[in-house]
């Protein structure tokens, strides 16, 4: 029988590919197993290019860990050789893992083979000379010192790179609206670029969304700086993240625990890069946008968002607040953004009455939400009188151990009420859930006084309703389906 060896190769980082570390690797590991008769099974090289030997990672993560998994399962046969440059590429984690990764090779009676100095760790030799372990542990000290010591030389040089940075470029790799000049190697901006940048912030300063921004951007035929797509939501609102823009040059520094790399900021560098945007106006486009991303913003200015999609090409719809003589309207994405439909546009606030006007008596006199079958009566009488108990026990109410019980046995009702809802239907399919939706609903759309709030909440109802609205731009009609498919259309020159 023959006996196997495996040649573990690693290499501490990427730069070392280009050298000829690999191949003096296979070199040694080839006429090792020649001279000692074992077969050299390549099929099963191990090579975990990148991955760092020092912080632990392989032995964690890496190869090395599969290769100790195919040992435990039997995959790889005990007796079986590792061959490896040295023991320090073993691991240059901390000693304790390093010794336990080789302790833990050699109970699994696996022959671990350092080539430099031709040392062969295993459960025999180590019997007949222990003194080899500690050698085996003065390699792994050694060879710690020296990743931590190179680590540590790495991070130094670093900072006092970013220390001066200010009278020196300390990369040459700029945001995208700047350049550097390669005559004094000055930092300056691309003044074209400068200005797209500066409509950008204008534009958001005047409350546009970045998707609103990046319309207008096209409709003026501006060209992206990167490639040649039309501007995009994510690209613009990019841009309006990028601290760049006020000079600033955030300095980062990578920390590893527990092989865990992460980069964290540590400090600010103040005009760094030419200042095209003030601070302040920085500051208040963050701020307007935070308010955009908690959520219901676009609910505020359409009713109907996201359940706009346009007949003529399929492409969403959505609402622009500077249409035509300056009215908010609605347009197909299709149309503003690909160019690929011809769909014109809707005045918004006609559309929004019309529609409102619509959905109500779809859901007064067309969905059976509220037509309950006879047997699931009592049911529905019993989900409701629980809602209503449910929002007189208010868990508000004060004292501690008192306001504890009033908060499960709140809990309680809700989950038998949920229960209950996901139990019963109507026969067309209503369960109480989607009853309850709709009556809330209905009094929404029947609200004279149509605050944000309420805005919002119709469209959440709305869309869990599952209705999507398709708007024909050519013929004026508009179409709702529903995910029960209860359907209903009208023409936008009908005021109901
Ligand atoms: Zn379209």
């Amino acid at each position: 029988m023959t006996i196997v060896a495996y040649s573990y190769q690693r290499f501490s980082s990427l730069d070392q590919i280009g050298g000829d570390s690999l191949t003096r690797q296979s070199t040694l590991a080839e006429s090792y197993a020649r001279d000692h008769e074992l077969e050299l099974d390549n099929r099963l090289t191990i090579r975990d290019l990148g991955v760092s030997g020092y912080r632990g990672q392989n032995a964690v993560h890496g190869e090395l860990g599969h290769f100790l998994t195919a040992v435990r399962n039997g995959r790889i046969a005990p007796g079986s050789y590792l061959l490896i440059e040295s023991l320090d590429r073993l691991s240059r984690s901390n000693i304790l893992q390093a010794q336990n990764l080789l302790t833990e090779l050699i109970l699994a009676k696996i022959n671990v083979v350092s080539l430099v100095d031709n040392r062969t760790y295993s459960e025999a030799s180590l019997t007949a000379d222990p003194l080899a372990l500690i050698f085996a542990l003065i390699v792994f000290i050694r060879a710690n010192e020296e990743s931590s010591l190179k680590s540590f030389r790495a991070k130094q040089a670093w900072i006092r790179k970013r220390d001066s940075a200010g009278t020196q470029v300390m990369t040459s790799r700029v945001p995208d609206w700047l350049i550097v000049c390669k005559a004094t190697g000055q930092i300056v901006a691309r003044s074209e670029r400068a200005e797209v940048l500066s409509t950008i912030f204008q534009l958001a300063l005047d409350g546009r969304s970045p998707f609103e921004i990046a319309d207008h951007l096209n409709a003026r035929g501006v060209c992206r700086w990167r490639g040649s797509q039309p501007w995009t939501r994510p690209t613009v609102s990019t841009l309006l993240r990028n601290r760049r823009v006020t000079g600033v040059l955030p300095l980062y520094i990578a920390t590893h625990d527990n092989g865990e790399t992460s980069r964290r900021p540590i400090k600010l560098l103040a005009d760094y890069f030419p200042r095209l945007i003030e601070p302040e106006a920085f500051l208040k486009v963050q701020a307007l946008a935070s308010t955009r991303r908690r959520g219901g913003n676009a609910a505020k200015l359409n009713v109907f968002a996201n359940m706009l999609f346009c007949a003529g090409c399929g492409a969403p719809v959505r609402h622009h607040s500077y249409g035509e003589y300056g009215r908010a309207i609605l347009a197909c994405d299709g149309a503003r953004i690909l160019h690929g439909c011809n769909a014109s546009g809707f005045d918004y606030d006609a559309f929004e009455i019309i529609t409102k006007k619509q959905l109500s008596r779809w859901i007064h006199d067309d969905l059976p939400w509220h037509q309950v079958s006879d047997p699931n009566q009592h049911v529905f009488r019993a989900v409701q009188e629980l809602s209503d108990l449910q929002s007189s026990l208010s868990p508000r109410s004060p004292g501690g151990a008192k306001r504890r019980a009033g908060a499960t046995f709140y809990a309680e009702v809700a989950k038998l009420e949920d229960q209950i809802d996901d139990l019963i239907f109507n026969e067309h399919g209503f369960n109480a859930k989607a009853v309850k939706l709709t009556s809330k609903l209905a009094a929404y759309l029947d609200e004279e006084i149509y605050e944000n709030t309420v805005r919002v909440k119709c469209n959440m109802l709305l869309r869990q309703l599952g209705a999507r609205l398709v708007v024909d731009f050519d013929t004026g009609w508009v179409g709702l389906s529903h995910n029960k498919g209860f359907e209903r259309s009208w023409s936008m020159e009908e005021n109901p």
